[in-house]
């Protein structure tokens, strides 16, 4: 059976990133800035290299590739709760290079942007706390 509730929109914040940064990092910052700890986050741009993990099902690990070359953000799509008490981004990426194909994965450190254009959705509603999941080894929603 799913897990879910029913969340409002609490507030939205609207901006961009400054070149150079590190996009899963400074889209912490502002979470935990602003107290943010339940929402959706969107974001659209160009990146100079990116680390996107892949989730070995079978080792349970994550394995992490870089790619050292520019690339356009088609779409990052993700979700802001809490781990250990603190605002925890969950987000997935991809990118597309000068050939117009993709790639993509579990957004890590490593990822910097060149422009990088977000929207931080702020819900109202009960906490999600993540925590190890047994079945699948990933820190899962718990709430
Ligand atoms: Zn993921």
């Amino acid at each position: 059976m799913a897990i879910y509730n029913k969340c409002k929109v609490k507030n939205v914040f609207m901006g961009k990133l400054d070149y150079g940064k590190d996009i899963l990092e400074e889209l912490t910052n502002i979470c935990e800035k602003e107290n943010i700890t339940l929402g959706i986050i969107n974001a659209l741009g160009a990146v100079q290299k990116a680390n996107v993990g892949f989730y070995n099902q079978e080792t349970k690990e994550y394995q992490f590739q870089e790619f050292d070359e520019p690339l356009e953000i088609t779409a990052l799509i993700g979700n802001v709760s809490l781990r250990d008490g603190k605002p925890i981004i969950h987000a997935h990426i991809t990118l597309s290079d000068e050939h117009d194909n993709a790639i993509g994965g579990h957004l890590v450190p490593g990822t910097t942007v060149f422009a990088c254009e977000f929207e931080i959705i702020e819900l109202d509603g009960p906490a999600y706390k993540r925590g190890l999941d047994d079945v699948t080894g990933l820190p899962l929603w718990k709430m």
